[in-house]
């Protein structure tokens, strides 16, 4: 999601440092100390945060932390939840890039990670920076608690038929499995802001859920 700089991002993110993190590896190994809730949802690239903001309103005994790169785009996710003065107790932010989440979770601390209509880096040479790419598959592998496993809906079809072949490369199985995921109601799963903008345009959701079937040690690098 592009976004000019808000010029009230900093000043707001650093009076909500309880809300948006700013030492998230503090509490690296013991979320759920932290926060509020019997399971950990990770949602990594969250926009604007209607998803993270809805599904923490509708799942209140579960854990919700929402990780967004751009700084902006976290402000205004972090400052709609703190407007709509909703209970935030089962729900943070972290203002950075996935690529430091090895910092911030420990091994097999997370329940779900949700990737939701993920940056599609078209170009190959971009592919690696893509957030169902391998590298990143073998670090979620490493943060799913046995049982654990990754949520992910797209409207684009490459990146959905290439993620398919990432997982089953890297050592991951479907447990869930959709070219058309919105034509049957979902209303146990909230809607994103890009989900409803391909919705509203008639466009099919590409859904999945993986899970990892092979042990890590069984893994060939
Ligand atoms: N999930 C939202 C939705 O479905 O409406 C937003 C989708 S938008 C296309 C992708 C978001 O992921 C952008 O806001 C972008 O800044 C964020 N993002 C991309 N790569 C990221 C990374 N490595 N770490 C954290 N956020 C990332």
């Amino acid at each position: 999601m592009r976004m000019r700089k808000k010029k009230w991002a900093e000043p707001w993110l650093e009076a909500h440092a309880d809300y948006v993190l700013t030492k998230p590896e503090e509490w690296r190994g013991r979320w759920l100390e932290n926060i509020k809730g019997n399971i950990l949802h990770v949602e990594i690239g969250t926009g604007k945060g209607d998803y993270l903001n809805h599904m923490a309103v509708m799942y209140p005994d579960e854990a919700w932390v929402g990780i967004e790169k751009d700084r902006s785009v976290a402000a205004v996710a972090a400052r709609k939840a703190v407007e709509e003065g909703t209970d935030l107790s089962n729900r943070r932010m972290i203002a950075g890039d996935a690529e430091h989440v090895e910092e911030w979770f420990g091994e097999q601390e997370i329940d779900v990670i949700h990737l939701n209509f993920s940056d599609p880096w078209p170009k190959k040479h971009y592919h690696k920076r893509r957030l169902s790419s391998a590298s990143f598959l073998a670090v979620y592998r490493r943060l799913l608690k046995k049982g654990g496993m990754i949520r992910m809906k797209t409207d684009n079809k490459d990146l959905f038929e290439d993620s398919v072949l990432y997982f089953l490369q890297n050592g991951f199985t479907f447990t869930e499995f959709s070219v058309d995921y919105r034509r049957k109601p979902h209303p146990e799963d909230a809607v994103t802001e890009y989900e409803n903008r391909f919705m509203e345009l008639g466009q099919p959701i590409y859904q999945l859920c993986a899970v990892p079937c092979i042990k890590d040690e069984d893994m060939v690098e």
